[in-house]
């Protein structure tokens, strides 16, 4: 398999027919690079095993097009409203408003101990 982070050619070219496997010659059609995040001449090797196919971390090739992984447990906007009220940001307890502080080692778990809010972010 040719170098997956060779900058001069789009991640597609690791699934392409023309892929040499020659770190030297990459690619028979375009031998220098591509510039265009995607390449006009590919085609889908259809000899590779699924399993082959390097994929950058959090993406996934779906029909020969690389789509990053949309599965993520917190969407963003949960990520920012979590510092408006997550003890961990506040230093409150949501639900009592009782003081609370990170602890050495820090913690995980911020069940508060007055009302007994459990914290279920984690
Ligand atoms: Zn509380």
């Amino acid at each position: 398999m040719s170098e997956p982070n060779d900058a001069h050619f789009p991640f597609q070219c690791n699934q392409c027919q023309y892929n040499t496997r020659n770190p030297h010659l990459p690619c028979a059609v375009h031998p220098h690079k591509i510039e265009d995040a995607r390449c006009p001449d590919f085609e889908l090797d259809t000899s590779l095993p699924a399993g082959e196919w390097w994929e950058p971390e959090g993406a996934a090739y779906y029909g020969g097009e690389i789509l990053i992984d949309p599965v993520q447990r917190w969407t963003r906007a949960q990520q920012l409203a979590l510092l408006d009220w997550h003890p961990l940001f506040t230093e409150r307890c949501p639900d009592c408003e009782r003081s609370m502080t990170q602890t050495t080692p820090a913690r995980v778990h911020w069940d508060c101990q007055e009302c007994g809010w459990k914290d279920d972010s984690v």
